[in-house]
Order: structure tokens, then C-alpha cells, then sequence
């Protein structure tokens, strides 16, 4: 069953007075258990199918179907509420609270969805624990390195046990080394807990762990291909 359906999306921005169309077509579709890395230039759009895809952003045409449901038929408050229990986010910068905790990082999401206190702390313990960082919990940011900070970045973008996690370019500001560690722990997410994943990536050896590598040109999907990986 597919988890994310987009049906011929366009999307147009205001530049100048003027309504430029960005996105001209997507067609996708994710099955659960998919781990698709998009790639492509500069400005082929990637970022707006990212935010399209979160609910961050509406179509200016065409239909997503997220986990079954229309979301062109949900009213705002609902939407949020589908991001909140579907989607994990990850971005390139970590984007993390300064002068926080990570177990305090990691927890907001829950504090959002209205999750007791207790099982809130418990349920970020266990994706900080998995995450290997059991002996971090009570690190501020500025104290962790890079990896640190993105794997308590995944830790909350995993705490909400959404079926989807997307992450735009989340080993950007990464070394090579520390980047191959982080796509194992998505490996890891997505082999063992099922997590369906989507990724941008402009490093063809980060793609390289994805399953399904989908090419992006001007506006379009050109290209579409499974490796062969299991
Ligand atoms: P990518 O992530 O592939 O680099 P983007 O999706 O960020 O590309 O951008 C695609 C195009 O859409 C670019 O030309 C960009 O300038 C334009 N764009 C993106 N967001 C906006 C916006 N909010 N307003 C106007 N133009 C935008
Ligand atoms: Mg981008």
C-alpha cells in the first residue's frame, strides 16, 4: 500500500507580480517500507516537494494523499494533526534548541501532540537510546559535535512513531565519515522499524543507501529507478 500518493502537482510561487510555475507535474508514489533519496540541480525543486510532501506547503494543483487520506480536504487544525502523528522531520542545519537538553529536544514534538510528561521522557529516552546517546541526554547542542546533534535530531524526528520520516540534505553539513554513520542509523530505521524514508541528497554515495532513487529536473521528475538492494 502506498503511503504518500502525489497526482500530477504543480506548484506556482508570486514572483514580481507574476505566478511562476515551479513544479509542473509530480507523479509519486511511496509504498510503506520505501527508502527513496531524491536528487537533482539546484533548484529543480526538490526543497518544494519536501515541503509539499510535509504538509508544510499546499499544491497549487493536483492531489496528495497521505496515508489514504485526502489532504486537500482537511481543514488546517487537521492537517497539522495528520503532520504530527505521519511525518518525523531532519534538516541539514539539526535546527535543535540552543541552551536545551537533548532529552528536552527530543521530547517537544510529544509536548505538541499533548503526550503525558512521563511517557513523554520515557519515549525520549528510548529513541535517544537508539539513537546512542544514552550517556547524552542531558547535553546542551553546543556540547555535542555534528553527528550528535543530527542524531538527536533524528531521535525527535522518530519520537512521534510517525510511519514517515523526511529529511532534506541532513548530512550537508557533515563530514564523509560522520555522514556514512548517519545513513546507517537511516538504514537502521528503516530495515528494523519499517520507517519509510525520504531523503534529498546531492552526494550520489548518500544515495547510495537509499532503495529508490528518484531525479529531478526543472520542475519534473526525469528519472525513477529501484536498485537492487533489499
Ligand atoms: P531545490 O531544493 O531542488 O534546490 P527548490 O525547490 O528550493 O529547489 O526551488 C525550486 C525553485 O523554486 C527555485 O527556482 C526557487 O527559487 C523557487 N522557489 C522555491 N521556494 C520559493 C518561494 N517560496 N517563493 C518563490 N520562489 C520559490
Ligand atoms: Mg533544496
Amino acid at each position: 500500500m502506498s503511503l504518500v500518493v502525489l497526482k500530477d502537482i504543480r506548484k506556482s510561487f508570486k514572483l514580481d507580480e507574476e505566478e511562476v510555475e515551479i513544479l509542473h507535474g509530480i507523479n509519486l508514489s511511496v509504498a510503506k517500507g520505501e527508502f527513496l533519496a531524491m536528487m537533482g540541480p539546484s533548484g529543480s525543486g526538490k526543497s518544494t516537494t519536501m515541503n509539499l510532501l510535509g504538509c508544510l506547503d499546499k499544491p497549487s494543483s493536483g492531489e496528495y494523499w497521505l496515508d489514504g487520506q485526502d489532504t486537500a480536504s482537511l481543514a488546517p487544525e487537521a492537517l497539522a494533526g495528520i503532520r504530527n502523528r505521519k511525518i518525523g522531520f531532519v534538516f541539514q542545519g539539526f535546527n535543535l534548541l540552543p541552551k536545551t537538553s537533548a532529552l528536552e529536544n527530543v521530547e517537544l514534538p510529544l509536548l505538541y501532540a499533548g503526550v503525558p510528561q512521563k511517557e513523554r521522557r520515557e519515549r525520549a529516552i528510548e529513541a535517544l537510546a537508539l539513537m546512542g546517546l544514552s550517556n547524552r541526554l542531558y547535553h546542551e547542542p553546543a556540547q555535542l559535535s555534528g553527528g550528535q546533534q543530527q542524531r538527536v535530531a533524528i531521535a525527535r524526528g522518530i519520537v512521534n512513531k510517525a510511519p514517515l520520516l523526511m529529511a532534506d540534505e541532513p548530512t550537508g553539513n557533515l563530514d564523509s565519515k560522520t555522514s556514512d554513520e548517519i545513513m546507517n542509523l537511516f538504514v537502521k530505521l528503516n530495515r528494523e522499524m519499517g520507517i519509510t524514508i525520504i531523503l534529498v541528497t546531492h552526494e550520489l554515495d548518500v544515495a547510495a543507501y537509499a532503495n529508490r532513487l528518484v531525479h529531478f529536473r526543472d520542475g519534473r521528475i526525469m528519472n525513477d529507478e529501484r536498485s537492487n538492494q533489499p
